[in-house]
């Protein structure tokens, strides 16, 4: 049984599939006018833990993740760059995927529908709000959505505007009959340049929320199972598009949301205005791999905020150091994953994906009294939801002999028991052989020298 948070019921379920043994997951994905950040990537971590614990779980799995391709900042930043916005949005996208490989997220499990591809299915969906009079048509052209009209506006994210009249909502998406509705569709202006489609609604472009309607609806139906997003998200882009979809097709939209906390610098959210963003490639400018970022992250549940430090990074890579050296030393041989400890490990990552546990049972299988080749096969199995890479670490780390490794883990053993004339001469070994070992707060690290 997997258990999840659903922001919609404020409360853990038990996960009911829509098709007996199949998931349906949308994942809201990047706005392609910059490249991600490393609190964007802490999102898509959390939905790639997600999809692989239902296929660790036996389940087929349809992944969708939207690329926004056109919106007010991918058109700003086009036109300033003198670029097509097909152009400026390809070069992003591209870096975005990137650095999804780089995080072990594997591309092609997932469909990524662009929104410029799917204006016909928007317009499709605008008109059938249109027709049902939950949408109208400002002087302008633009169309905006009534949210008076939709009785259930406000279920997902508790906001209730006559209640709240204090106004976040102080973007240009809110300048209409009401000063909450938001735009479907955003008529042509000279700003926009050679951004805009010809179609019955008008000559314009699509407002944000739509794109994501449609694109779930089309590559999953209505309902679908489940539909992940940072809590930054949930008021007001999940809740509109739950005001989309509903008033349209007149039934429920989505039957779990799931939302990721922050990622926080100095206390405050990771976001590109207020430019204390680190992109995945400063962490490797740093000498750090990808996947020690990765580790970070599930280190602390993804409903947790997580406050970054490049020290908290330091101390992972020492840990996942640590970690592949243990899994060196057990040898070549595969046996047998051990059925108990899967069980441990189930119950911790079907409990609405604990991670932080689900490390501390992997520690547990490697101080297991199970033979090392069944810690092997064991470890390799939790790695199909962990995506650490842990099967790699042979390869990895062939320059570094097993006898030098086993010097090592010697050596703390005798440091542990205070017997630092053993600790020495076992340093002197591992430096005969060529290397050096390096006391971490977590333990050790070889390196050649
Ligand atoms: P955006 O491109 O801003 O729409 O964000 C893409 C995804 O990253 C969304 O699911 C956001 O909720 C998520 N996100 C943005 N900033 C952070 C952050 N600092 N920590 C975690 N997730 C974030
Ligand atoms: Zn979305």
């Amino acid at each position: 049984m997997i258990k999840v948070y659903n922001t919609l019921s404020r409360s853990k379920e038990e996960f009911k599939p829509i098709e007996e043994g199949e998931v349906g997951i949308y994942s809201c994905g990047p706005t392609v006018y910059n490249f991600v950040h490393i609190g964007n990537l802490r999102a898509y971590i959390f939905a790639d833990i997600l999809h692989r614990t239902f296929l660790y779980n036996g389940y087929k799995v349809k992944h969708i993740m939207n690329i926004t391709d056109v919106d007010d900042k991918t058109i700003r930043d086009s036109r300033s760059n003198g670029l097509t916005l097909k152009d400026f949005t390809d070069r992003y996208t591209t870096s975005f995927f990137e650095d999804l490989e780089k995080l072990n997220i594997n591309k092609e499990e997932y469909i990524f529908p662009r929104a410029t591809e799917n204006i016909d299915g928007m317009v499709k969906l605008i008109k059938k709000l249109l027709d049902k009079g939950f949408a109208y048509k400002a002087e302008d052209g633009s169309i905006y959505f009534a949210i008076s009209k939709f009785k259930d506006y406000g279920k997902l994210s508790g906001v209730d505007f006559e209640r709240d009249t204090k106004s976040r909502i102080s973007n240009d998406e809110y300048a209409k009959d009401e000063a909450h509705d938001f735009a479907l569709w955003k008529a042509w202006d000279e700003k926009d340049g050679d951004v805009f489609w010809e179609t019955d609604i008008g000559k314009g472009r699509p407002g944000w929320h739509i794109e994501c309607s449609v694109m779930s609806e089309d590559n999953l139906g209505q309902p679908f199972d489940i539909h992940t997003g940072g809590i930054d998200l949930i008021f007001p882009h999940h809740e509109n598009e739950i005001a989309q979809s509903e008033a349209a097709n007149e039934k429920t939209f989505v039957n779990y949301w799931m939302h990721n906390e922050m990622l926080m610098v100095d206390g405050q959210k990771m976001s590109k205005s207020l430019k204390n963003d680190y992109r995945l490639n400063d962490i490797i400018e740093k000498g750090y791999e990808p996947l020690v970022f990765r580790y970070l992250m599930l280190f602390t549940g993804y409903n947790q905020k997580l406050n970054f430090t490049w020290d908290a990074l330091e101390a992972a890579k020492n840990g996942l150091g640590n970690l592949k050296n243990k899994i060196l030393l057990l040898g070549n041989d595969i046996g047998e994953v051990s059925a108990s400890l899967v069980d441990d490990f189930k119950n911790e990552i079907n409990d609405d994906l604990n991670t932080p546990k689900a490390l501390a049972v992997l520690q547990e299988v490697l101080k297991s009294d199970i033979t090392n080749a069944d810690k092997l096969a064991t470890v390799l199995d939790f790695d199909k939801v962990l995506g650490l890479r842990l099967d790699e670490v042979k390869s990895e780390t062939i320059d570094i002999p097993e006898d030098v490794i086993k010097f090592a883990e010697d050596r703390k053993n005798a440091k542990q028991e205070k017997n630092f004339e053993l600790a020495d001469s076992l340093r002197a070994k591992i430096s005969e052989a060529g290397y050096e070992v390096e006391d971490t707060k977590d333990g050790y690290r070889v390196v050649r020298r």
